[in-house]
Formats: structure tokens, sequence, C-alpha cells
């Protein structure tokens, strides 16, 4: 079996093609500025140069052809014809309350994606563009769409209703959704995999750390809370985004600066967070730089960065009283041993300790950085996203071969 896995955003289209039977990658790739002028393709075969093709690249139908081309292509591919592709997945932002799993698409599912275009405005709308083109491209083959909130709908009504007048959760669908679900998902599971314990018993504070950050609180393999909400934007604080704030500021801010709608989103999305304190980069690595040349700047940025995180599985700590896991994922969570010592480091009530030369180990396979006597093991696990959603496409396809 051989499934495509495909992310489309509103200018750009990650792909990756598996062969299921030995889950292996064949090749990646990504198309960026379409609808601009130049268009780039970056295509990696495994085993194989990387190429990179510059062209007019307009519309999501004409990126799946070139990706299609590609993968085809006498030298560069991996496959002698698009019929050997046999399932496609879906990479969907939203899914809202409507689904709990990854589905096949059908033209209800992708009427009910377009109904959650309100709650997903950035992102709804180009997943359909892209499923409408590959759908278009590979016809006889089921499609299948996997969410970033499903996962979360296993909240508890006390998790995901804010406390404002109910009448705009019946009428707006005003709730918490979170997002990265299926990368909290996967490295829960990979989490109790490692440690050879039962997922069901197990207590899990997973850390997806990378320009967007989220939290989740795993209790029985289930999502209880997490830290992203209506969208994207609350919680931890960020690359270029804020988390939380007092959500009066945003009315205080509005009147004093006379400020748009779009503009406060703008300020709140693209403005704040790392960049906006340092003053200069979002780049977790330019930020550490910084704190270790001693600029004030991005040694407060780093600072708040590491409070609002700490802080944070504090009170997941708290909603499932107590926490047996703690897991880092995503670019920072991964990547920066500097940001895992810190936010350790001030744990020790829970009995949190690390071992400063397994933190500082680089990786690509899931470890402990905890020592044998921490009371929580701490662990890093590179997440997969896109192994996860090829793995619900071919569980959905061959359900419905049956
Ligand atoms: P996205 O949320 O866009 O998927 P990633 O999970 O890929 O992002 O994370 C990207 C971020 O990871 C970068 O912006 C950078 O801040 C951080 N990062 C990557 N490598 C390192 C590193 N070696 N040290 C610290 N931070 C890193």
């Amino acid at each position: 079996m051989k499934i495509l896995v495909i992310n489309a955003g509103s200018s750009s289209l990650k792909y990756q093609l598996y062969d299921m039977t030995n889950e292996s990658v064949l090749a990646k790739g990504l198309v960026e500025r379409i609808g601009m002028d130049s268009s780039i393709l970056t295509h990696k075969p495994t085993g194989k140069e990387e190429v990179t093709e510059v062209s007019e690249i307009l519309e999501h139908n004409t990126a799946i052809r070139k990706v299609i081309d590609m993968l085809t292509h006498e030298e560069h591919g991996v496959l002698k014809s698009v019929s050997e592709i046999d399932a496609v997945g879906h990479r969907v932002v939203h899914g809202g309350e409507s689904f709990t799993d990854s589905t096949l698409i059908t033209g209800e599912v992708k009427s009910e994606i377009r109904r959650l275009f309100d709650l997903a405005p950035l992102h709804n709308p180009p997943a359909i563009m892209g499923i409408t083109a590959a759908e278009k491209n590979m016809p006889n083959v089921p499609h299948v769409a996997a969410f970033d909130t499903a996962f979360h709908q296993s909240m508890g009504e006390k998790a995901y209703l804010y406390p404002i007048p109910k009448v705009l959760y019946k009428k707006h669908h005003v709730r918490r959704y979170g997002a990265h679900g299926t990368s909290h998902f996967y490295v829960s599971h990979i989490a109790a995999e490692y440690l050879n314990k039962p997922l069901e018993e197990l207590k899990i504070i997973t850390c997806h750390i990378g320009n967007g950050a989220s939290l989740t609180a795993v209790q029985g393999g289930k999502s209880v809370d997490t830290s992203m909400g209506l969208t994207p934007l609350e919680g931890l604080m960020m690359g270029t985004r804020s988390g939380d704030i007092d959500p009066a500021i945003v009315t205080f801010v509005m009147n004093k600066e006379e400020l748009s709608f779009s503009e406060v989103n703008s300020m709140l999305n693209k403005h704040s967070g790392l960049l906006a304190i340092s003053g200069n980069s979002s780049d977790m690595r330019d930020i550490e730089n910084g704190v270790h040349e001693g600029q004030p700047n991005e040694t407060l940025a780093f600072e708040m960065y590491e409070y609002r995180l700490r802080k944070y599985i504090g009170a997941y700590a708290a909603a499932m009283d107590g926490v047996d896991v703690i897991v880092f994922t995503a670019g920072v969570g991964e990547n920066s041993s500097f940001v895992r010592e810190q936010v350790c480091k001030n744990l020790t009530y829970l009995g949190v300790e690390i071992d400063p030369e397994l933190n500082s180990i680089r990786s690509g396979d899931p470890r402990r950085i905890s020592t044998p006597n921490s009371k929580v093991e701490v662990l890093v696990i590179p997440t997969n996203e896109e192994l996860v959603i090829a793995r619900d496409t071919l569980r959905i396809a061959q359900e419905n071969k049956k």
C-alpha cells in the first residue's frame, strides 16, 4: 500500500509518500509560493539528491499535478505511475465537534469542513482546495481527512467551555477545540510504548513546542485538557503569538490605539510572543544566543517563555492530580536542551530531576532525559504527524474496502 499525505496551506503544499509495508518514506517535498509569480517545488526522494524546480503555480490543482509529475519523474521519481498511489491522507486543521476521528472524505464531509470555515478561516479553506485538487488528479482512490482537533474531542465540558454566556456556545460554537492533536496523540502513544507501560494507566503532559506551541494533559490515553482554545492563539507564549493575556487588553488597546479587528488580530498573532519581547526574533535559536551573550531583551523573552511554560505544566499536573510523564516534542521541544533544562530545573516540587548529559544528547529517536531517581519520567520524542495521518488513511481505506 502506498499512501500520499498532503498538508495544504494557503500558499504552500507539503507532501510525503509512504510505503506502508514498512512505513518507510519514499519521497517528501514542499511547494511554496502558490499563487505568486515564481513558485518553488522542492522534492526529496529518499536516497537520492534533492531537486528544486521554479515555475508558475497559480493554484492547488497545478501544485498537485506538479507533485505527481515529480513523483513519477524518470530521474527524480519513485513511482512508475500515479496509479501506484492507493490512498491519499489530508491534514485538516479544524474538525469542530463533528469529527472525533479521521474519516473517509465524502461530499458530506467536505460540506462540514466548509461549514467550519468560520472557525479556521486561514486553515480550512486551503485544506478544501488541496482535497478538491487531489480528488481531481487521483479520482479512483479513497481520500481521508485527519483533523488537528479530533484528539481533543475527549475533553469534558468543564475543560472545553469558557465561562461566558452559554448562548455563544450554542449559537456560534465558541468553545475550546485545541490543536496539534495528531502530535499530542502520537507522542503520548510512543511514550507509553517506550516506557513499556499501559497508556490507560498514565498521566502524561505532552509539550508540543515549535513556532506554535501547545500543552496537553493526557490521562489514560485521552486528551483531558489542552492549552490552545477556540483558535491557536490561547495558551503558551509562542514565536509570534501572545498566548494567554487578559481579554480586556483587546478592547483597551483597540480603543487607545484606534485599531481595527484585523489589526489587533494581527498584533496578537504575528507581532507578539518572543518576537515582541526580544524586539528581534521569533526563533528560539536567536533568543538562546541572546541569553548566552547577556542581551537583556532576549533574556527577558526567554524568562517569560520558560515561566509561562512551567506554569502550564503545574496547571496540568493539578488538572490530573499528578503526572507520571512529561514529553517534549516539536522544533523547540526536540532541539532545545536549554529550554528543557530551565523548565525542569524549577519542577523539583513534582520530583522532576533530569540528567544534564542525557539532556544534551541529540538524536532522532525517543529518549529519556530524567534520572533513575526522578519521580516523573521526562522524555524527548520526535513527533511524526504525517505518519499518524498515513496510518489512519491506511486503516480507513481498508475498512471501506470491506
Ligand atoms: P512549526 O510550529 O512551524 O511546525 P517547528 O515545530 O518546526 O515549527 O519548530 C520551529 C522552531 O523550532 C524554530 O522557529 C525554532 O524556534 C525552534 N528550533 C529549531 N531548532 C532549534 C534548536 N536547535 N534550538 C532551539 N530552538 C530550535
